[in-house]
């Protein structure tokens, strides 16, 4: 069996990994000459920032086969997320810990009320692959998280904590995330947090992320044929074969076809069969979120430790180095939705300038900023945004559409798994369609 995937990110190269394995002869066609997609590892001086994917979570089983299989170690205590108040920048000063309660001392009771409303949403729903089977369905889904977050009447500052987490998780503007899909999200890590017996946690990888792109690459090549700097441009499925079109003007004909692509650049595709309606409408309707991450330098480590919250242009500030050892050590500025777009528009140069600025400004930083490096995922070519995210009314429209195959042709990614968003969801995707063509 002929079988082209689309795409090395973790999707990608896990179908192909699996499909290779099982007997299939594959080729993996890569637009870029760098492999790993939203997995981009940069090296600051002697330290590692993610300019994309940056953490595991405990629940998130696959990754953690991938990193055992590679010897990539977990890195430092790891993360518990919640609506993070560690500290705040509000209105030009720094809060940390219990004194965000001067600056509003209902903000912490309405941001535990909104946690657990959003989190009673989740316990409703026994199976997230299916979410249209939540007892709430139609209504959650004709709702957002921004109605959420009127109905509990929140403060000025638990909204702009709620906002920022929309921004942070789902790469978007409360208007824009379906209510269905947080509930969907909550109902993931729950089952799994169960299934497992774990607690929760997300952490950074000793040296990168890139390193598990590396493994799989390195193991995909004994099996597969992958040819990189080879953007497919269109595709021709008939009832015997699929024809994929390469930008190099060369041809494949295979039996089945995975296109583990976002679907920014899907879209970009030119299908000369005609994509069923309902599928055509999920591809090109389906939300996607925006996410520019900033990562700055500084010769020495002046900030207060932890996740923060700001009401200014670095939306959160963090330091992905702080289990890293060296006297300098990196602030990342994490932008996502509306923020993250604007940012995207600026030159890199000049988004740098911007956030660099800003941190001076919330941590009284007066080292020297020695080193930066700004990604702009909605600028992307071959990514087009940060990923996936059902904006209301589009969970019960676009979930099952985008999941089923189209003849020959089977779309893989984040956007298309039970764990949407993330890495493992991508890994997920891959070995779903990998099983699914192994059993045609
Ligand atoms: C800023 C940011 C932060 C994130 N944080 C986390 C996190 O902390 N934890 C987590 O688990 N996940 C996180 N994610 C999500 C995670 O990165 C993705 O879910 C995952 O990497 C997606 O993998 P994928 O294989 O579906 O797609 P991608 O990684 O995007 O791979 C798609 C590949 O297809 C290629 N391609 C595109 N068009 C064509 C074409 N026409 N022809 C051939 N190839 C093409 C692209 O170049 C790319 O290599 C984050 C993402 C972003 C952007």
């Amino acid at each position: 069996m002929r079988v082209v995937v689309v795409g090395t990110g973790l999707a990608g190269l896990s179908a192909a990994e699996s499909l290779a394995s099982g007997g299939a002869d594959v080729v993996l066609l890569e637009a870029t000459e760098r492999m790993g997609g939203r997995v981009r590892t940069v090296a600051l001086g002697g330290q590692v920032v993610e300019t994309g994917a940056e953490w595991v979570d405990s629940t998130h089983w696959r990754m953690h086969e991938l990193m055992d299989r590679f010897g990539v170690e977990r890195e430092g205590e790891g993360m518990i997320w919640s609506t993070i108040r560690r500290w705040l920048f509000w209105d030009g000063v720094r809060y940390a810990g219990e004194r965000i309660a001067d600056v509003d001392p209902r903000a912490v009771d309405e941001l535990d009320r909104y946690d657990d409303h959003v989190d009673a949403m989740g316990d409703a729903m026994a199976d997230p692959s299916r979410p249209s089977s939540h007892p709430d369905a139609a209504r959650l889904d004709s709702l957002s998280l921004a109605d959420a977050m009127r109905e509990l009447d929140l403060g000025a500052v638990a909204s702009l904590f709620a906002r920022r987490n929309s921004q942070g998780e789902f790469a978007a503007e409360p208007r824009d995330v379906s209510l269905l899909f947080v509930a969907q999200q909550r109902a993931q890590e729950r089952v799994e947090l169960e299934r497992l017996g774990v607690e929760f946690r997300a952490h950074r990888v000793v040296g990168g992320l890139s390193r598990i792109v590396d493994g799989l690459r390195r193991d995909v090549a004994r099996k597969a044929d992958i040819r990189v700097g080879s953007p497919m441009v269109s595709l021709d499925q008939s009832s015997g074969s699929v024809r994929v079109g390469v930008a190099d003007g060369s041809t494949l004909e295979t039996d089945h076809v995975v296109l583990a692509l976002p679907l920014g650049p899907l879209r970009a595709i030119e299908f000369t069969s005609a994509m069923p309606n309902d599928l055509r409408a999920a591809v090109h309707g389906l939300g996607w979120g925006q996410i520019t991450k900033t990562a700055v330098r500084f010769s020495r480590r002046e900030w207060l430790r932890g996740y923060g919250t700001t009401d200014s242009v670095s939306q959160r500030l963090y330091e992905p180095t702080i289990d890293q050892t060296g006297e300098p050590g990196v602030l990342m500025a994490y932008c996502g939705g509306d923020g993250g777009l604007e940012l995207a528009a600026q030159p890199e140069e000049e988004r740098i300038a911007a956030i660099t600025a800003d941190m001076r400004r919330v941590h009284g930083i007066t080292a020297e900023a020695i080193d930066a490096v700004s990604q702009a995922w909605p600028d992307a070519p071959f990514a087009r945004g940060a990923y996936s995210v059902y904006r209301p009314g589009e969970v019960l429209r676009y979930w099952d559409v985008l999941r089923a195959p189209w003849g020959r042709v089977h779309l893989a990614g984040e956007h298309v798994a039970t764990c949407t968003g993330y890495m493992e969801g991508a890994v997920e995707s891959g070995y779903t369609v990998a099983a699914r063509i192994l059993a045609d």
